[in-house]
């Protein structure tokens, strides 16, 4: 590989980041090599101890450390076994538990049913929170998922399945803008959304 094909090989990798796009690739690329003892030092290292010491949570699938699994909000004996909180992605999960309005255990989808992305009603991650229910006196299942098209398909999908094995379910309430998920509001209108949760069909 020359330099410029290995610079070029950067600029793909950055480009799978979330939410960058092919220009913006470019342009962190060209600031790490012409900061080759700063920037580009201190990224490779923060990637290598995130690689080392991070892992997913074996029980809910949020974010945790090498030597904290289950992570905390799994194995805290204060929390609410009887409540799971069904998210999108680990950010959200932090989100909500932010708030400071949810005592109960979570579970961390990793998306939402998509074929095009292969989480359809096979997916494993499915079929592991339909175990979870199963498991530790789950009573209650908010799902706390977006506002858009696909995340309301999940939510009738899951809600249907769940209702089947005699779990309530509910969503979140107002509040939530259409299109979108709970990582666009405010703490204190998601605080209200998880207080003020509807079943997701009304008796
Ligand atoms: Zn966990």
């Amino acid at each position: 590989m020359t330099e410029i094909e290995q610079l070029a090989a950067l600029i793909r990798v950055l480009s799978r980041l979330p939410a960058l796009g092919r220009r913006s690739a470019e342009r962190i690329a060209l600031r790490l090599v012409r900061d080759r003892d700063g920037l580009l030092k201190d990224l490779i290292q923060a990637l290598g101890a995130v690689r080392e010491t991070i892992r997913e949570c074996s029980l809910c699938g949020g974010i945790t450390t090498r030597d904290r699994n289950p992570c905390p909000l799994c194995s805290d004996q204060r929390r609410d076994d009887s409540h799971l909180c069904v998210v999108e992605s680990p950010s959200d999960q932090m989100i909500i538990e932010r708030s400071g309005a949810y005592r109960g255990r979570y579970f961390v989808l990793h998306g939402k049913l998509s074929p095009r992305e292969g989480l359809g009603p096979d997916n494993p991650r499915i079929r592991r929170l339909l175990e979870r229910v199963t498991q530790r006196g789950v009573q209650e299942v908010i799902l706390a998922l977006g506002m858009d098209v696909e995340s309301e398909a999940t939510m009738s999908f899951l809600a249907s399945e769940l209702e089947k094995r005699g779990i309530r379910v509910s969503h979140l309430a107002y509040g939530i803008p259409a299109g979108s998920g709970v990582a666009y509001v405010d703490d204190l209108t998601l605080k209200r959304a998880i207080v003020w949760r509807q079943p997701v069909r009304p008796e």
